[in-house]
C-alpha cells in the first residue's frame, strides 16, 4: 500500500470547503479521515465541505455534547467525530467507536491525534495549518493517505 502526501494551499474558507467536498465525493465505505490542526484552523469548514460532497444537506457543526454525530441522508453514512473534549480514550469504547470505524459509512474525526492509539494505520491523515506570513486566511492542508480516491 503506497502512502502519498499531497499539500494543498487555500486562501479562503470556500476553498477549504471545496477541497473537503472533492474528497467527500470520492470517499468510499469504510474510509477514515483524521483531521488535525489548532482550534479555529478550519477542520469543521473542511468537514462541512466533505459532508456536501457526500450529498448531505443537513447543517453540519461540531458535535459539542456528543462525541459523534451520524448523518444518514447522503450517498454514504457520515460519522462525524469531534474528540476534543474526550478525557480518556475509554470514552471511545463506551460509544462503540469500532462499529463506526469498521462499518460501511465514512468516519471523519476532528482532533484525531488525541486518540492516536485507536486510529487504524491505513486511515487518511489531514493536517490543517496556518501561516501568518502568508495571510490571515491562508491554510496549508497536508493530506497523507494510501487511499486511491485521494489524488490530485
Ligand atoms: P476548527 O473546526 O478547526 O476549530 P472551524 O472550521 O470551526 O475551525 O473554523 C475555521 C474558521 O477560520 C472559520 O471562521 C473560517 O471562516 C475561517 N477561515 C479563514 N480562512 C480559512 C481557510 N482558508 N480555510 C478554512 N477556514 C478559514
Ligand atoms: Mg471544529
Amino acid at each position: 500500500m503506497e502512502v502519498q502526501t499531497t499539500v494543498w494551499e487555500t486562501n479562503r474558507p470556500e476553498e477549504t470547503f471545496d477541497l473537503g467536498k472533492r474528497l467527500g465525493e470520492a470517499a468510499k465505505p469504510g474510509d477514515i479521515y483524521c483531521l488535525d490542526g489548532d482550534l479555529g484552523v478550519g477542520k469543521t469548514v473542511f468537514t462541512q465541505g466533505f459532508a456536501a460532497g457526500l450529498a448531505i444537506t443537513e447543517p453540519v457543526n461540531s458535535p459539542t455534547f456528543t462525541i459523534v454525530q451520524v448523518y444518514e441522508e447522503g450517498r454514504l453514512p457520515l460519522y462525524h467525530f469531534d474528540v476534543y473534549r474526550i478525557g480518556d480514550p475509554e470514552e471511545m469504547d463506551e460509544i462503540g467507536y469500532e462499529d463506526y470505524f469498521f462499518g460501511n459509512g465514512v468516519s471523519l474525526i476532528e482532533w484525531a491525534s488525541l486518540i492516536d492509539e485507536l486510529l487504524p494505520e491505513n486511515a487518511a491523515r489531514i493536517l490543517i495549518e496556518k501561516d501568518v506570513e502568508q495571510g490571515f486566511d491562508y491554510r496549508r492542508i497536508t493530506v497523507r493517505s494510501s487511499y486511491e480516491n485521494i489524488r490530485d
